[in-house]
């Protein structure tokens, strides 16, 4: 048996979780009456914590949080269509300008060219493509890892 009276942190564990403290402990338990004392004033302290009523807030914190948030702007892209606008309005006048131009440069240009120069856009777009998808698929595979550790 033992002589030592249990810490407070042990009495805690043995209310808390009676198995997790040991049997030498338990054993003192059974003998000591001021250690019972503290297990039943612990036991009784933790009932009365529990019982206790939840504190709550007598007024709408919901409402009062939300009145201090900045409200959503719904703003209309409007910088993107000016660009937008602006940039075909540039492409159409250039194209018209020089109309006369692109129509003897692609006369001129052999066959041969022609299809080198069409296969390798095709080329380029089809890379960017794969590459697209793989950032795309990678940034699901995040997003997916990110839900999967939240729940
Ligand atoms: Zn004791």
């Amino acid at each position: 048996m033992i002589t030592a009276h249990l810490t407070e942190t042990e009495i805690q564990l043995y209310v808390a979780e009676p198995e997790a403290i040991s049997r030498q402990l338990v054993t003192h338990l059974e003998d000591c009456a001021l250690c019972r004392a503290k297990v039943a004033n612990y036991v009784s302290l933790f009932k009365q914590i529990q019982e206790a009523p939840k504190p709550t807030f007598d007024f709408d914190l919901t409402a009062l949080v939300l009145e201090q948030l900045p409200a959503p702007k719904m703003a209309f892209p409007w910088a993107a269509i000016l660009i937008s606008v602006l940039a075909t309005a540039l492409v159409a006048v250039s194209a018209v300008f020089f109309w006369s131009g692109i129509v003897v440069l692609i006369k001129g240009v052999s066959g041969v060219l022609l299809a080198v120069a069409a296969t390798g856009a095709v080329v380029i777009v089809g890379f960017q493509a794969i590459e697209l998808l793989k950032q795309h698929q990678k940034q699901m595979d995040t997003l997916l890892a990110q839900k999967t550790l939240q729940l």
